[in-house]
């Protein structure tokens, strides 16, 4: 394993996105974004995208000079296309406008269509809070052969769908993010697990005719099984509705009217935005919050090494251990990346 300091990290990444095509600034952006998720303990989102990113610059699903094209037509809703853009960029850009836009109406909503991956969702909610604003996220992925089965379905219907929801920083408390996908497990640690010749537990994975199974390998071999949502009805109940809100509400389209290509991973994003300061509870809004974070951690732990957290808390554990230590990258993972920079004409050296 290669432990890598995050700052050599991101000039590497860049320079990589750059000589693929990428505007320097956007270069940057993306760059940044995959290396806060490898910080934030989320490897399946990070520097290991860039390969992929690569490949789909190359076929022409991924445009490096798009920029998001707002349409505004002045009040709490406006929609973003992504125009098949890096999705880094044009959902930052669609957050910093839903958040602004939000101050002044107390509620904003936007609708991105048509970015490529916008990787960790939890990064956008990041982004609001840190402004005071509020969010919740709903996507999709379209372009991409579907993943996860419905419930009481024998095949896969839908991708990993992300929901995410963040509430500002508090009283000292950190803000608190929850963002996760809606399948019991992401594509990449079936990957993980595939590699390294073990099996997944039992209830997260069918195969082809629809059986459990603990095989990892059902999901690369054709015809293809199927991940399981989490929390049986409730978990598909969301990510369905993050199909309808996130592909038919925005426009982008949902898994049964886009076709798949090869590489292709198109996310649409129906984000709300609200400002805290402009509701009822705005007076003793930070109190409130730190309280009744304080109260559920105050919890005596099940496991005295476990300790009870609130979402966010463990990203940014994370994010403290590898800021000293390095981001790992494993050595197939250093391949390709080291593959991928040589087919744009430069050396990944970190
Ligand atoms: P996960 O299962 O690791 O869950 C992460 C969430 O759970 C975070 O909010 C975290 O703070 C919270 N959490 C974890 N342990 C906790 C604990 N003990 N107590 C309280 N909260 C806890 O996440 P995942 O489902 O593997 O998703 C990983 C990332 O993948 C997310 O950032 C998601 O946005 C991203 N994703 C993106 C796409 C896309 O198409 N762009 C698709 C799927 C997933």
């Amino acid at each position: 394993m290669n432990m890598v300091q995050h700052r050599p990290l991101r000039i590497a990444a860049a320079r990589l996105l750059a000589a693929a095509g990428a505007r320097e600034e956007d270069a940057r952006t993306v760059a940044d974004h995959l290396v806060d998720a490898n910080l934030s303990g989320h490897d399946s989102h990070g520097v290991g995208m860039l390969p992929h990113y690569v490949r789909a610059i190359a076929a022409g699903l991924l445009d490096p000079q798009a920029s998001a094209a707002v349409e505004d037509p002045g009040g709490a809703v406006l929609s973003v296309d992504g125009q098949n853009g890096f999705g880094q960029v044009v959902a930052r850009k669609a957050t910093a406008i839903g958040a602004e836009r939000a101050k002044s109406t107390g509620v904003a909503l936007v609708a991105l269509r048509g970015a490529f991956h916008i990787g960790r969702v939890g990064s956008y909610a990041e982004q609001a809070a840190a402004v005071g604003i509020a969010s919740v996220h709903f996507v999709n992925v379209v372009g991409h052969p579907p993943l996860v089965a419905p419930f009481r379905g024998s095949d896969a219907r839908f991708a990993t769908n992300p929901f995410c929801v963040a509430v500002p920083a508090a009283a000292g408390r950190p803000a608190v993010v929850l963002d996760f996908a809606t399948s019991l497990v992401a594509l990449g640690k079936v990957r993980v697990a595939l590699n390294k010749g073990e099996r997944l537990p039992e209830g997260t994975l069918i195969d082809s005719a629809g059986r459990g199974t603990t095989d990892p390998a059902v999901m690369y071999t054709e015809p293809r099984g199927a991940i399981l949502p989490f929390g049986l009805h409730k978990g598909y109940g969301m990510a369905f509705l993050c199909e309808l809100l996130a592909g038919a509400f925005t426009g982008g389209g949902t898994v049964s009217t886009i076709p798949f290509q090869k590489d292709r991973i198109t996310n649409n994003m129906l984000s709300i935005f609200i400002d805290p300061a402009q509701l009822p509870g705005a007076a003793g809004l930070e109190a409130q919050v730190a309280a009744a974070i304080d109260h559920v951690k105050a919890s005596p732990p099940a496991n005295p090494e476990l300790p009870v957290l609130v979402a966010g808390e463990p990203e940014l554990a994370w994010r403290a251990q590898r800021e000293a230590e390095g981001v790992p990258i494993d050595p197939a993972t250093w391949e390709e990346l080291d593959r991928a920079a040589r087919s744009v004409g430069v050396e990944f050296a970190p």
